[in-house]
């Protein structure tokens, strides 16, 4: 049970790469930290952990202090009740499965305690009978299980994901995105879930925080960030946008083409091209100064058209 508020907390290499950054995450849910590339997700990912040091600021775990530069305050990462899941699984090659696991708790339990809390972590991850492997024996997704099962077997408050589902192909991903998602929830635990990937955001968060160039775009729920987008590089981060003009936008799914008299807003349109995409046609169109993006249900041949828009859909920022 861990809300986790971090105020005026930077962190600076050659350059700034966390700027004064206030936020607060909330307990028992699933937190997304999304961001292009370099945005600084792992840094402030590890800041939390205690893995990297804030130059300076404050960072509480609920009403509890740990980290105050102030204060010279810095809770060492054993002790902030908290566990870490990477994208490269960081399993021990020579230890089985059970080893690995147990290699994490075993200096706090007795041995009957330490092997009970292994099976039960292994259970949770759908892995009882793999105690005995080793880690090259398994698949990326039943070695992505393990580490969530030690993980698990710290029973931590907090979880931190660095794009742990990243290296997985797209089916695993989906099935291991719902088993965090359920473990999360049945063990009351709050977690952060570092992704580059919108769609995984989405999917798998109550909460996203978009990141850029260190700073905080926005926090909020994944259907506000999607819908209300601030600016419109948090429009453009969270999905595909037609611009109408410098402020205003609307999403592909709002867009239709006008057979016969419409009730919204209506645009002229040259459609250039019809591309297969399995479950619809996307279907490109020149809007005045702009490409647009249409979601069709059938091909269309380049012809003049109009289209209307869903306007309680319409973005403006
Ligand atoms: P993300 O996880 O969003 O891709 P990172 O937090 O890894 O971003 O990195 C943000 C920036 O900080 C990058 O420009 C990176 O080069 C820099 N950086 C991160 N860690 C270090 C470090 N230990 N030493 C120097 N620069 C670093
Ligand atoms: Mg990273």
């Amino acid at each position: 049970m861990v809300a986790i508020k971090l105020q005026h907390v930077s962190k600076s290499y050659q350059g700034p790469v966390i700027e004064d950054l206030n936020l607060t995450i909330p307990t028992q849910q699933i937190t997304a930290l999304v961001g292009p590339s370099g945005s600084g997700k792992s840094t402030l990912l590890n800041l939390i952990a205690g893995l990297t040091t804030p130059d300076s600021g404050q960072i509480w775990f609920d009403e509890q202090p740990i980290f105050d530069a102030d204060q010279s305050l810095n809770c060492p990462p054993a002790k902030r009740q908290l566990a870490m899941v990477f994208q490269d699984f960081a399993l021990w090659p020579h230890m089985t499965v059970h080893q690995n696991i147990a290699f994490a708790i075993e200096t706090h339990l007795s041995k009957a305690e330490c092997r009970k809390r292994v099976e039960w972590a292994l259970a949770q991850v759908s892995l009882a009978d793999y105690g005995q492997r080793y880690p090259r024996e398994l698949s990326g997704g039943q070695q992505q299980r393990v580490a969530l099962a030690r993980a698990l077997a710290t029973q931590p408050d907090l979880i931190l994901f660095d794009e742990a589902l990243s290296a997985l192909d797209p089916q695993l991903r989906l099935q291991l995105q719902q088993d965090i998602s359920a473990l999360v929830k049945a063990h009351h635990l709050t977690a952060i879930f570092v992704t580059h990937d919108r769609q995984e955001a989405l999917r798998i968060a109550d909460n996203i925080v978009l990141l850029h160039a260190g700073q905080v775009v926005q926090s909020d729920t994944a259907a506000n960030l999607y819908q209300h987008p601030r600016n419109q590089f948090a429009a453009r981060f969270m999905g595909p946008l037609n611009q109408i003009d410098d402020h205003t936008a609307v999403r592909p799914e709002h867009v239709h083409l006008v057979e016969q008299g419409a009730d919204g807003p209506c645009y002229p349109g040259q459609i250039l091209t019809s591309t297969f995409m399995g479950d619809h046609y996307d279907t490109l169109v020149q809007m005045a100064d702009y490409q647009w993006h249409l979601k069709t249900a059938l091909p269309y041949a380049p012809a003049t058209i109009t289209m209307t828009v869903d306007s309680s859909a319409i973005l403006t920022y």
